[in-house]
């Protein structure tokens, strides 16, 4: 595939943190096209959250290179090309959420008037307009997540990263988040890299979803969700979704049976985790 028609474009990538002396990621090659929804799953400590974050230029890889659309993530980082969502929404509890939503439109020197548009805009996309002038401790751990995605989104990010943005969350609230994160994605057309360690979400959500094998992190396998879209609460009970599950969750075990060969004696409780 050509390096410009891709939205991220990862070649021989490697991460050794010198504290611990630990190899977070070995070798990671993954292309995302345009507008691909794809979602990182694997056990805790795999290196996904440090994915991103290479991915994102928040922290720098050991070796190997990132594109994003087709330039050094450096320089889409400078451009705006990214809107990042942490799995805690990291939201400043004394401005409003209005105000929380415009920050960053605050900061790049958008003037007032286009800034008040473009939030009102944001809180209708994630279903808090009324909400602009509560402060996050006012609101619930779902509607502090959708502010935080709002904010995320308030620049149009052609690439929306997510870490676990929903992993705090009781399961209702989150199976709602999905869908609305859903329909977000379908009006906006961004590629989107979410980070989960639950199956089903990654699943329900995802285009593709790649599975990642723990230390060091590698890429177990990749499995397309061909599930049709739009997605809504029939596609959690349909046969195909029940399949993708299990092609999920055994290369996940796959990942811990590598492992296991390699002498780690941790148990592999991962899998079992999420009952399903
Ligand atoms: P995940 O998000 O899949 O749970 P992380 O990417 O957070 O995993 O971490 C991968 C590995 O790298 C872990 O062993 C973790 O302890 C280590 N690690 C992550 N960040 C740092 C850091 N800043 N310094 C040292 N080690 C780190
Ligand atoms: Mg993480």
């Amino acid at each position: 595939m050509n390096a410009t028609s891709v939205a991220v474009a990862i070649r021989q990538l490697s991460k050794r943190f010198e504290r611990g002396n630990v190899q977070a990621l070995e070798t990671i090659d993954l292309d995302v096209r345009p507008g691909e929804f794809v979602s990182l799953i694997g056990p805790s400590g795999c290196g996904k959250s440090t994915l991103l974050r290479i991915i994102g230029d928040l922290i720098q890889p050991t070796e190997g290179s990132v594109l994003v659309n087709g330039k050094p993530a450096r320089q889409a980082r400078i451009d705006r090309d990214y809107g990042i969502v942490f799995q805690d929404a990291v939201l400043y509890d004394w401005r409003t959420v209005a105000r929380n939503i415009s920050l960053p439109l605050e900061l790049a020197g958008v003037d007032r008037r286009r800034r008040d548009a473009r939030v009102r805009e944001m809180l209708e996309l994630v279903e808090l307009t009324g909400f602009e002038k509560h402060h996050p401790w006012q609101l619930s751990g779902g509607m502090q997540q959708r502010v935080s995605i709002a904010r995320a989104l308030s620049f149009s990010p052609a690439l929306l990263l997510m870490d676990e943005p929903f992993g705090a969350l009781d399961e209702m609230t989150r199976e709602r988040l999905n869908n609305e994160l859903l329909q977000i994605w379908q009006e906006t057309g961004s590629t989107v890299v979410f980070v989960t360690h639950s199956i089903a979400e990654s699943v329900f959500l995802s285009t593709r979803v790649v599975v990642m094998s723990a230390r060091p992190g590698r890429i177990a396998g990749i499995v397309e969700i061909d599930l049709p879209q739009p997605r809504g609460p029939e596609t959690r009970e349909s046969p195909r979704f029940a399949e993708h599950i299990t092609e999920v969750r055994r290369l996940l075990r796959k990942g811990h049976a590598d492992e296991a060969i390699e002498g780690d004696t941790e148990v592999p409780l991962y899998v079992a985790e999420e009952g399903l």
